[in-house]
């Protein structure tokens, strides 16, 4: 298994340690030549959503990366990766990839307490979770799944090929949240073959 992830800003070296821990292949998206080799997933990582997405649409990723996206590959967007993988931004206008259905609230617990470590459910297993200035998932729409809440506010869903954490899994020493995405990517190479 080979799992890219988006290598422009933010914590993208923590993702690829956490991966490389758990005996993944992994590669570091900065151009579109790095699409061209076999991929099995795709990490969007926490940072700051505004640059990435400018640098996406300077360095012509994302239209590249939205239809890969749109095709079925499977991506993992945490924290500013979740704002860029949200359609829409309740309090915001930038680029982004915009491919799940969900609407989110950026800087959601405000600026100065947006940041805290707390134990809450994700996919029904309680783990770690830290959130740098997140987002929080305002809406889903009905093909998104619910994955995780803090104090009533959404933070964490997936829809098919799509998986969102206003979290930083890669900021903690548990693994479920990759475990999860990992089963994602192979159901849907079981899918691919039959
Ligand atoms: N507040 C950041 C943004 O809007 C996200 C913070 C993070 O990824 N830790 O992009």
């Amino acid at each position: 298994m080979r799992i890219g992830v988006l290598a422009l800003q933010g914590a993208f070296i923590e993702h690829i340690h956490k991966l490389q821990a758990l005996g993944i292949d992994t590669f570091e998206i900065r151009q579109p030549a790095d699409l061209q080799t076999t991929c099995d997933g795709l990490i969007i990582p926490g940072g700051e959503s505004t640059v990435i997405g400018k640098l996406l649409v300077e360095l012509q990723l994302l239209t590249p990366l939205k239809n890969a996206i749109q095709a079925g590959l499977p991506v993992l967007g945490t924290c500013a990766g979740l704002i860029l993988l949200a359609k829409t931004i309740s309090n915001a206008t930038q680029p982004g990839i915009n491919t799940m259905d969900i609407v989110t609230t950026r800087n959601g617990y405000g600026r100065q307490l947006g940041s805290f470590n707390t134990v809450a459910t994700f996919a029904g297993e309680k783990i770690p979770m830290v959130f740098i200035r997140a987002p929080y998932i305002q809406k889903v729409g009905p093909q998104v799944e619910v994955l995780g809440q803090v104090e009533g506010r959404i933070i964490a869903a997936r829809q098919a090929n799509m998986l969102a954490t206003a979290f930083h899994p890669e900021l903690t020493d548990d693994p479920k949240v990759y475990q999860y995405f990992i089963t994602m990517i192979n159901q849907q190479n079981q899918r691919r073959v039959v």
